[in-house]
Order: structure tokens, then sequence, then C-alpha cells
């Protein structure tokens, strides 16, 4: 098996749950292997990160440079490119960013490309065989993957436990300075962080967070009932602010806020990555949905096949019965 090789995401010197997912996704693919992880941004940012993923790999690779300050996916497919040996396994957490960044390394590297993998399933033929999400994740699919020339593969976040097998001195090795080419077309100017409105739900510990199978407008005040008999917050996915039924500042996702529940029930939402990639902190997930394989299923620690619509006020009243 090729070596293993896992993309780490980072933002202000914090480091982003995938680190430690991509681990056990590797062990999945290779029982026996020890993933390298791979640190690119700014020099101290990269110091920082390097330092804390040593903890739980053996082997940490490192490239700062001031170039590297903002995500831009042309300069980082081009610093990846010249770092990967040939026919390396790189997996890369399927967010915005690694869906920008993967297909065109691919291409660059000329190895295969899987995106959005919640599963692997051994060798078959020399192929590795793995599990995807499509179609916004409304059909999974079996898929050979050649991985003879190396493969990019984005691994769906939350899927994987998170590896806490610490206690490693790893190995740090600083490669900023055999990369020379940082050139690209495409300049970064600033990112536009999403507005915290009149509610901030990046800060509440139990999120009561509504999708459109709530159906309509009317059925939003039940969930403000069934928060309040919880003591959480009301959050939502895109298509709740896409129709105005409640305010941007409440959407969860890619797009949305990041939050870092301790509990989070979802009511009625499918589990598109876009809306997974922005809840954080490896939270018990509680799913509601009436669909017994929608995705989200995979994420859930709970999950309950049924009409929301029922389910929220047979939960509250119980609530309600309780205090
Ligand atoms: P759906 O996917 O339509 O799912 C509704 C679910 O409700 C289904 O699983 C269905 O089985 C279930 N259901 C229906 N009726 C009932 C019922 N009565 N009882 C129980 N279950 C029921 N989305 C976000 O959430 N946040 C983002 O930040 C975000 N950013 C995006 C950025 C981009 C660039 C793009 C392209 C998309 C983004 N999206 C985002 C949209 C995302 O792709 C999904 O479309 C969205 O998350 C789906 O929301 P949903 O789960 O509420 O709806």
């Amino acid at each position: 098996m090729a070596s293993i090789f896992t993309y780490i995401t980072h933002k202000k010197g914090v480091v982003d749950d995938s680190a430690l997912e991509l681990i056990s996704a590797a062990k999945v693919i290779d029982s026996d292997c020890k993933p390298t992880a791979i640190i690119l941004g700014s020099p101290s940012e990269v110091a920082q990160v390097a330092d804390e993923m040593a903890k739980s790999y053996t082997d940490v690779i490192t490239v700062g440079n001031d170039a590297l300050n903002y995500p831009n996916a042309e300069v980082y497919r081009k610093v990846l490119a010249a770092l990967l040996p040939s026919h390396a396994l790189l997996l890369v957490p399927h967010d915005t960013f690694g869906m920008d960044l993967s297909p065109g390394l691919s291409i660059k590297t000329d190895s295969s490309f899987a995106s959005d993998v919640v599963g692997f399933e051994g060798m078959e033929g020399g192929k590795l065989k793995v599990i995807r999400q499509e179609y916004g994740g409304t059909v999974s699919t079996r898929s050979l993957c050649d991985i003879a020339n190396g493969a990019i593969i984005n691994i769906r976040a939350g899927v994987f436990k998170a590896d806490e097998s610490k206690a490693q001195h790893g190995a740090i090795v600083d490669k900023s300075s055999d990369i020379q080419d940082f050139s690209s077309k495409r300049t970064f100017v600033e990112v536009i962080e999403a507005e915290i409105g009149e509610v901030d739900i990046t800060k509440s510990e139990i999120l009561v967070s509504v999708g459109r199978g709530i159906g309509e407008e009317e059925n939003i005040e039940m969930v403000h009932t069934l928060a309040k008999a919880m003591g959480g917050e009301v959050a939502c996915s895109r298509p709740i602010v896409d129709a105005k039924w409640l305010e941007k500042s409440r959407q969860v996702g890619t797009s949305g806020q990041t939050v870092k529940p301790k509990v989070y029930l979802a009511l009625g939402i499918s589990g598109s990555f876009q809306h997974m990639g922005g809840i954080k902190g490896n939270p018990f997930i509680i799913a509601i949905n009436k669909n017994p394989n929608a995705p989200i299923f995979q994420m859930a620690d709970v999950g309950v096949v049924t009409d929301i619509l029922e389910f929220i006020p047979a939960l509250t009243e119980k609530i309600n019965q309780a205090q």
C-alpha cells in the first residue's frame, strides 16, 4: 500500500476536528499505516499547528510562507504537488476548500480523485473500494478507485471518529526552503467572516436545529417552544434562511456559522456536507428524520426515524412534564 498523507485544516492557529478524523480514515484503508500530516500556512501559524499535530502524528511535514496566509487553492495545489511523492494517497477534508483544492490537485499529480467519501471496503483487483455520497447526499455509491498512481480522497467530516491515541513525539520536517513557486493568477484579498446577529448560536451548548423537513413557516414556532423547554437555541439549515423563515445568523454550515455545542438536535435535516461542515467539537448529535437512509444518520449518535411534526410537540410535552 502507498504512503498515506493527510491535509491538516487550521484557522488562526486552531486545528480543525478533521485532523484526527483523517488518522482514523487512513487506518481503515491500511490498519498498519502511520499517516504523515502536511501543514501549510504562514510561518508562525504552521509552527504552532505542527507542535500540536506532532502529539498525534509520527511524521509531520510543514511549509510556512506568507503566500500561504490565505487558503488560495491555486498556490496550495502547487505546493502539495511538489511535496507529495509519486503514488501517494492524500486524505483531505470534504469541505468547501477541499473541493476547491482536490480535483485540480489530482490532475496536477496525475492521480485519482474521490469526493465525499464516507467509508472504505478494502481492495478489489488492486483498486480501493470507496463508499461515496453523491447528489448532495441523496445517493450512496460504491466505486473502485484506481490508486496505482496515487489518489486524492476527500473525507466527509464526522464519519470517522477522531483518533485520540496521543502520547507521540512526532518528527517535524520543515520543507519551506524546498518550495520555490508560490505564484498565482488568483489574488486573495480577505476572508469575509459570517455576521453574528442578535442571536449568537456559536456560544450555545444546546442547539435545536431545523431543516426543510419542517415543511411550513408556521411550524417554526414549535421549534422555538422545544428549544425553550430544552434550554437551548434555535439553529437551522440554509433552505430555512433562504425561505426567510429564520435569520441568517442562525444558519449552521460552511456558508453560515461554525458551532461547537454539546448537544445538536437535528430536525428534518438531511446532513449535507455544507451543513455538517459547520458542526465542530464532536457534539452528541440526535437526528430525527422520516427517511431511514438520510445521510445524517451516518454522523448521528442517536437517530429516530419519524415525522418531526409529531415528534417535536411530543418531546416538548415530555420535557415540560418532567420539569
Ligand atoms: P433537505 O436536504 O431538503 O433535507 C430535508 C430532510 O428532511 C430530508 O432528509 C427529509 O427526509 C426530511 N424530512 C422531510 N419531511 C420530514 C418530516 N415531516 N419529518 C422528518 N423528516 C422530514 N446548507 C446549510 O445547511 N448550511 C450552509 O452553510 C450551506 N452552505 C452552502 C454553500 C453552498 C456553496 C452550497 C451550494 C450549498 C450550501 N448549503 C448549505 C445547502 C446544502 O447543500 C443543502 O442543500 C442543505 O443543507 C439542505 O438542507 P436541509 O437538510 O434542511 O434540506
